[in-house]
């Protein structure tokens, strides 16, 4: 309760109704991205009069005609807006530039997708005017999923769990944060950016309201398993160095192995028996060389992070631009 009260001055513009604003990254997303929006925006005229609605559509570099429907759709929504990047720079650059011109007293995250319910906007800014920071929509059921992809999210928020010490399980995107939120999410300066895991890492007070994930819309995901692999490995390397220790312990590991089987050679040797050895020498290769190649590719992942941070790129280009709308950074 606490906590409640130190975070439940909400300040707001000029002292008019606080404004809410949804964050929405969309990718070829074709035509029922219109209907999805107004499915979205019915939705949260619920928080309407006591808050006032925008909506900031961020195309990740479509090349299916969502960008037309988008020009369409903010034409006909006087509330909506939306910026457009050169190419496609993945989701979670689409909700950096969401952020980065959001002005805001509270900014809402979602997909367009309809895989988050917008019948929960009303309930987040009701817990957010309480004196919540952030709201976390909690994926109390992952819907209709393969078997596999299970698995991996299990296998992925375990490790990552594991090595990061932040519990991301049942997290999901779908979030609202207050303004000093965003704020804050602004100033961290990394490039590869995992929304779910630096909101959590900021740390502020939050509430989490349950939702079992909904089958899409229309369209299909265009999360591929190698995409996602290469995401839930990216992410874990960004919030843990743990896998560059883990290759002392592999070499603490080999060290080992290989003093036993130096043992056992030389003691064959010593008492005249004859060795094996051919077996035995492959096999240290194979062992040897595995570990080594492996503890080179860890190194040389971290170093590629090095790399891509230190080359300090824009985190997405710009191509199109809803007029008047500014960056806040
Ligand atoms: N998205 C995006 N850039 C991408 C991929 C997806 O902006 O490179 C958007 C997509 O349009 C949707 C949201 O991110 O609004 C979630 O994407 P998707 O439904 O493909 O992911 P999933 O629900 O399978 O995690
Ligand atoms: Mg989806």
């Amino acid at each position: 309760m606490d906590e409640m009260a130190k975070y439940g001055s909400m300040e707001t513009t000029q002292g008019a109704s606080p404004s809410v604003l949804l964050v929405i990254p969309v990718f070829n997303e074709g035509k029922a991205v219109y209907a999805n929006l107004q499915v979205i925006a019915a939705a949260a005229t619920g928080i309407e009069p006591e808050c006032s609605l925008q909506m900031l559509i961020v195309d990740d570099g479509s090349t299916d005609g969502t960008v037309k429907e988008l020009a369409r759709y903010c034409s006909d929504e006087k509330r909506a807006r939306w910026i457009g990047f050169t190419r496609n720079f993945g989701k979670e650059s689409a909700i950096h530039a969401g952020l980065d011109h959001a002005d805001a007293d509270a900014v809402i995250v979602m997909d367009s997708d309809l895989q988050h319910p917008p019948e929960l906007i009303p309930q987040m800014v009701a817990l957010w005017k309480k004196g919540l920071p952030v709201v976390e929509a909690w994926k109390s059921g992952r819907g209709k999923e393969s078997f596999a992809s299970r698995i991996f999210a299990a296998a992925f928020y375990a490790l990552f769990g594991y090595f990061s010490g932040l519990d991301l399980r049942g997290q999901s995107d779908f979030k609202l944060l207050d303004r000093r939120v965003v704020l804050e999410y602004r100033r961290l300066s990394e490039r590869r950016r995992f929304f779910r895991g630096l909101v959590q890492w900021l740390n502020y007070p939050s509430a989490r309201l349950p939702f079992v994930v909904p089958p899409r819309a229309a369209g299909q995901t265009s999360w591929g398993r190698w995409r996602l692999l290469r995401y839930a490995l990216g992410n874990l390397t960004s919030f843990s160095a743990l896998p560059l220790q883990l290759i002392s312990w592999m070499g603490v590991l080999t060290l080992a192995v290989g003093f036993v089987i130096g043992s056992i050679s030389l003691y064959k040797k010593w008492a005249g028996v004859a060795l094996d050895g051919f077996t035995t020498v492959i096999l240290l290769i194979v062992f040897a060389s595995g570990v080594l190649m492996l503890s080179l590719g860890i190194i040389g992942h971290y170093l590629a992070k090095i790399y891509e941070e230190l080359k300090l790129r824009p985190h997405y280009v710009l191509k199109d631009i809803f007029p008047g709308l500014e960056e806040r950074r």
